[in-house]
């Protein structure tokens, strides 16, 4: 069954019951995200959250309610959680894959005045967040630690060069880390102006627009004919996936970072892998390992998220939220306030 943004409607629901171990949270503020738009949309990821019900995965606010048996989180806690948490028992978490966990528990519903957390989720994936920090700025700890693995597998190193396609909210906080890794170069590549120039105000080297310059000469241009050492994709579409392979130097990495549609395929030419050396590399989600990290590079502003927040609306206006993100050129993201 596939839904749409004109499904969406706010409703009133009971207040979850706190059981033993669980924590209850009054959301503060909760950001749009391009996952919860693909799975409205696209209809998937069914293992993962089953429609209808409460979206919105990230979050932070403060804690009401603590379950019997916790010594943590206190009441009153500044607290952002999830939006999973490994089982820790699994073959794949015993070989510390824990993003890739066979029984991962996840949460959804930050779209609400409350939420509730699984209390395997207060142990493993809850985090404290610190006075200084906004609500907002706490939920974007879920995409930048998505972005932390990422950049993690994809091995950037200082003095790469490295090249993103789309400059949405992910390509943006992709370009931020790679740039606090010490990327010598950064290129990004986007069809909206808007999005380039705010790429460029945070900092990037060069700014493509796919619609209006050849991407492959312009790369090859910028990077002394051979390409870049690092490319990631992150828009989510089997043709930039395959472009992102043709953009990478002998030797390189090429990072699949967005999520393609369901049963979608991509050619590789086998002479790149062979001869070329290119290592082509997906990346899913992220560890609880990677949120606390998330949080703590946002609290100490090594990485700044507060440019990439661009608008804030009333929870009661979250379908207008979800119009602005599928037809917008340059919002960003979107804080939503109960
Ligand atoms: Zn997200
Ligand atoms: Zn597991």
């Amino acid at each position: 069954m596939l839904y749409g943004i004109g499904d969406l409607r706010v409703e009133d629901v009971e207040v979850p019951e706190v059981d033993a171990g669980e924590v209850l949270v009054r959301v503060k503020a909760a950001t749009t995200c391009g996952t919860d738009l693909k799975i409205l949309q696209r209809g998937y990821v069914e293992k993962v959250i089953k429609l209808p019900t409460i979206f919105g995965h990230e979050w932070a606010g403060d804690v009401v309610e603590v379950g019997e048996g916790l010594d943590w989180p206190r009441k009153g806690m500044r607290v952002r959680a999830g939006n999973s948490a490994p089982c820790l028992r699994c073959i794949m978490c015993r070989r510390g894959r824990y993003n890739l966990c066979e029984n991962m528990i996840w949460l959804w519903g930050a779209y609400a005045e409350y939420i509730k957390v699984p209390a395997h989720m207060v142990l493993v994936n809850t985090q404290e967040v610190p006075q200084h920090v906004s609500y907002e700025e706490a939920a974007v700890a879920e995409p930048l630690a998505c972005v932390l693995h990422g950049v993690e597998e994809a091995g950037v190193k200082l003095g790469d060069t490295v090249t993103i396609i789309g400059a949405g909210p992910i390509g943006l906080l992709h370009l931020l880390t790679v740039k606090k890794i010490g990327a010598e170069k950064t290129i990004i590549i986007d069809l909206v102006e808007e999005r380039l120039s705010l790429a460029k105000r945070l900092g990037v080297d060069e700014a493509i627009n796919a619609g209006k310059e050849d991407v492959v000469e312009r790369v090859r241009q910028l990077t002394g004919g051979y390409g870049a050492d690092v490319v990631i994709e992150a828009i989510g579409l089997p043709a930039t996936w395959e472009q992102a392979l043709n953009l990478v130097r002998k030797g390189g990495a090429v990072l699949e970072f967005g999520g393609c549609p369901p049963e979608t395929e991509i050619k590789v030419d086998t002479e790149l892998l062979h001869y070329g050396e290119v290592t082509v590399l997906g990346a899913f989600h992220a560890t609880p390992l990677h949120f606390k990290k998330a949080l703590n590079l946002i609290a100490s502003r090594t990485i700044d998220v507060r440019p990439l927040i661009t608008r804030k609306l009333r929870l009661k206006d979250i379908k207008e939220a979800f119009e602005i993100l599928s037809t917008s050129k340059s919002e960003i993201k979107i804080a939503i306030n109960p």
